[in-house]
């Protein structure tokens, strides 16, 4: 492989398919097909033997060997309880996971002959702290590093608002509906900056789900035409068979009227024909549910002051299907825009990657130039480095083989908002317990709150700090609606009186990643506080996982 330029991927790891872009040398954003000559690979795993195989050879073997081929990965990342069982080996979800991005970089390592270790990911914006410890880790332990976790609207807008030279103002909402996940954004873009106002969706939300309404009518169909009521669910591969059917036929009915099936179970085999207008009436309610998510969305960005938006922008497969542009003419009055479904979203995260690349570049000349530690660096538009900025852009394009004027391009500014509210279990004046967010959703990130809490009692050994992560707007909740996403646990000096201060900090960085520390404030003394959860790989497991990862071939 060639030693040339350094290149850092965008991806776009999806619950059904993955895609991969980089920028080249024109500063253009672009697909890298894999090795089967596809923009798009299915993110399915297949366990045969020591080899992994993922893509669509994997998606095929589903009907074959069911229980050695995992789908939908996706939906479990950051689920403490979550594993796959092969050989008498235990996989968590951040490992298959890493399965798929080994395949996607490799390809592309193949297809650009460029060894490749530096990678953005993109998750949906409704993913928790979890979550998106755990797509990081896949990438670890792929062995990359992970630059960057960012939202798939963001990076689905960043594609958009490139497309505009001009940058005019505007702000836009992001309808995302992939194939397991459904997120609703509203972006305000600028010339010199796009700015997340507000996000929601429901990451249960889906084509997955379409394509679940179709099989449970096939198998309603296939009852009524043996006159039985077996659940011929039941059985994998009838399972297995109905859903790709599924799948296939909810394809088909974005382009015409009716498809028909066929459905064989038991040695029986039965026609069906599944029309536009019943897949419409069987999924009904599904759409609602996103019409439903994006009011509540623009509730919230109401009370930010954003009482409307320019545009409707539609990225994600499942926004293919007809009746997602249908209903939202319907409902908000404008044209919905179709952008690049497949692709949008591994572009923006490869221009993003790129601006942080070129960024990071002009960072450590200008450390370089000033005499600075890097890591003291602020970045360079804060106005610091001005005088010598043209100078500094000049280097970078030589260090990069990017023009100058490229190099300037990436000078915008991105914003994100927390997209789940984060805080501690505590007792209110009525000695009831609650749940008291230190970080409020939707706040601009990223964001430092700091909070004093009183010691329960006297002589009071630890603080045990359950921090909780959920969908609130208020400051505070009840633990009910709230999910425990870890522990931490803060010793004390012997001795204190009870309500003795003890102050918590909460920050949110840029990624949506948290760090919590804590301060015992007669002593001063200042813990960072580990979050302590099983919901991802960490420690010894971690190290494991990446062993164990190194010594498997992926295909
Ligand atoms: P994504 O996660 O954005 O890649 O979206 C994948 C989802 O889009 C899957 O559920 C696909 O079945 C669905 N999808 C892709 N193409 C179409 C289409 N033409 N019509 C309906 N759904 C589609």
């Amino acid at each position: 492989m060639s030693e040339g330029k350094k290149i850092i991927l965008g991806i776009d790891l999806g619950t059904t398919y993955t895609s991969v872009a980089y920028i080249d040398e024109y500063g253009k954003p672009v697909i890298v097909p894999n090795t089967e000559n596809q923009n798009i690979t299915p993110s399915v795993v297949f366990f045969d033997g020591d080899t992994i195989v993922v893509g669509e050879v994997a998606k095929e073997s589903s009907k074959l060997y069911p229980n050695e081929v995992v789908s939908f990965i996706k939906r479990s990342m950051g689920e403490s309880d979550y594993v796959f069982e092969y050989d008498g080996k235990t996989f968590r979800a951040e490992e298959i996971s890493s399965f798929i991005l080994r395949k996607v970089v490799q390809d592309a390592e193949k297809s650009l002959d460029a060894q490749i270790k530096d990678i953005v990911i993109t998750c949906p914006a409704y993913f928790g702290i979890n979550e998106r410890e755990a797509t990081k880790r896949a990438g670890e332990i792929a062995g990359y590093q992970v630059h960057q976790i960012i939202n798939e609207p963001t990076a689905a807008a960043i594609a958009y608002g490139s497309l505009d030279e001009n940058r005019s103002q505007k702000t836009v909402l992001v309808y995302d509906l992939g194939g397991g996940t459904f997120d609703i954004t509203m972006i305000d873009i600028k010339s010199d900056s796009i700015e997340v106002i507000c996000t929601g969706g429901d990451h249960n939300l889906g084509g997955k789900d379409w394509d679940d309404r179709v099989v449970a009518f096939l198998v309603q169909e296939f009852q009524n035409a043996t006159q039985t009521d077996e659940d011929i669910l039941e059985d994998p591969d009838t399972c297995q068979d109905l859903q790709l059917s599924a799948e296939r036929s909810k394809k088909v009915l974005s382009q015409r009227d009716k498809t028909p099936i066929l459905i064989t179970h038991g040695g029986e085999r039965v026609k069906v024909s599944l029309e536009k207008t019943k897949f419409e009436e069987i999924t009904q309610d599904l759409l609602e549910r996103t019409v439903t998510l994006t009011h509540e969305m623009l509730e919230e960005a109401a009370k930010k002051g954003y009482e409307k938006f320019d545009e409707i922008i539609l990225v994600g497969g499942s926004s293919r299907m007809p009746q997602v542009s249908e209903r939202i003419r319907q409902e908000f009055s404008v044209e919905p825009k179709i952008f690049d479904p497949d692709e949008s979203v591994a572009k923006g995260a490869a221009i993003f990657a790129w601006k942080l690349a070129i960024q990071k570049g002009l960072i450590k000349r200008a450390a370089e130039k000033t005499g600075k530690q890097v890591e003291s660096m602020d970045q360079y538009e804060d106005g610091e480095l001005d005088d010598v900025l043209e100078e500094l852009e000049q280097l970078v394009s030589e260090d990069t083989g990017y023009s100058v004027e490229d190099i300037k391009r990436t000078a915008i500014r991105i914003r994100n908002v927390a997209s789940k509210s984060f805080g501690v279990v505590a007792h209110n004046s009525n000695d009831e317990e609650i749940v008291y967010n230190l970080i409020v959703k939707n706040k601009e990130v990223p964001v430092t709150t700091t909070k004093i809490f009183g010691t329960a009692v006297e002589n009071q050994e630890v603080v045990s700090i359950q921090i909780m992560e959920n969908e609130s707007s208020s400051i505070s909740t009840n633990p009910a609606h709230a999910v425990q996403i870890g522990t931490a646990t803060l010793q004390l000096p012997p001795g204190l009186k009870t309500d003795t201060p003890v102050e918590i900090t909460f920050v949110l960085n840029e990624e949506g990643r948290l760090q919590i520390s804590a301060i015992e404030k007669t002593e001063q003394k200042k813990v960072d506080v580990d979050i302590d959860t099983k919901a991802v790989i960490q420690g010894e497991d971690l190290e494991k996982a990446i062993k164990r990862s190194q010594s498997l071939v992926v295909t």
